[in-house]
């Protein structure tokens, strides 16, 4: 990164660094920091490829690229990830937003066709507020309610849940849904309650691609020992939480919705056709009260 770099240059070395760093996606990733550090949109830097680039642009670029070559998810380089289309603003003490989590988005919709009502909606580990808020924007007249153990989360989704005209109608706030009766503390009852909670077994954590396991929130990814710690704690309290002919919509790993029934099966809920991620996975359990 010569004083005489261009800012196609500044983008093929930085391709050239997260490649040899063994990443995918390397144009398409520099070019996304070669926005950021540029304080540019992708469309602008295009238009300038041929033109030089300040100093102090290759510079912010090297650091921007160093943070990616070691793992860094670019979700938490950016600060920000898109979810159903709406921008959400994301920090290391969330889960990045996934496009698997989309599917209970997908289930909540078809569930209740109806957008008009004023819903009542609960999350449960609102990280990013992408569930809770993403419904809030589509069923305008819904009420929400997330609970966060994490306060640098918790901030995280009021920030997201003002930028996206919500705020009136979340009510957001700071608990442990893993510690006896924290139902008191949401009220309800729900007509429908949601949840993206910890399910890897907390054994497989430190197996998982280095984005994951070095940079994402443990709390929001450790599901105990056997990965399902999170819903024999919502299959507790589901009972007193959903209203009759509510709905649960949990998301879950590859091949737990046969055990997450399993735990749900003496509490008066009733098992439906698990939702399916884009890669075919049954991704999100559907339990009727
Ligand atoms: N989807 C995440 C992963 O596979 C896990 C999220 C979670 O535990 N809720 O890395």
């Amino acid at each position: 990164m010569t004083p005489g770099s261009t800012y196609d240059s500044l983008l093929r070395d930085a391709a050239a660094a997260l490649s040899a760093a063994g990443l995918d996606n390397v144009r398409f990733e520099a070019r996304l920091l070669l926005a950021r550090a540029a304080g540019l949109s992708v469309e602008q830097l295009v238009a300038r490829g041929n033109e030089p680039a300040p100093a102090a642009v290759a510079a912010a670029l090297r650091e921007l690229t160093a943070r990616r070559v070691q793992r860094e998810p670019m979700a938490y380089i950016l600060g920000e990830r898109e979810f159903w289309g709406l921008p959400f603003k994301v920090s290391p003490a969330v889960l990045v937003p996934r496009p698997d989590s989309e599917t209970v988005i997908e289930a909540a919709l078809a569930l209740l066709a109806d957008r008009a009502p004023p819903w009542r909606i609960l999350d449960l580990g609102l990280g990013s507020g992408c569930l809770l808020l993403t419904l809030l924007h589509e069923f305008r007249a819904a009420r929400g309610v997330g609970l966060e153990i994490s306060e640098a989360a918790l901030a995280v989704a009021r920030t997201n849940a003002a930028a996206l005209h919500v705020e009136d109608r979340a009510e957001l706030l700071l608990g442990d849904w893993r510690q006896p009766d924290w139902h008191d503390q949401v009220g309800g009852p729900f007509d429908l309650l949601v949840s993206n909670p910890p399910y890897i077994e907390a054994g497989a954590i430190a197996g998982l691609m280095p984005e994951v396991s070095r940079f994402e929130p443990k709390l929001a990814l450790d599901g105990g020992a056997d990965g399902l710690a999170a819903y024999r704690a919502i299959a507790a309290e589901a009972p007193r939480l959903v209203t009759p002919g509510g709905r649960l919509l949990l998301e879950a790993g590859e091949g737990q919705a046969p055990e997450i029934h399993k735990i749900f099966q003496s509490t008066g809920f009733t098992p439906e056709a698990p939702w399916k991620d884009l890669g075919g996975i049954d991704r999100v359990v559907s339990l009727r009260y």
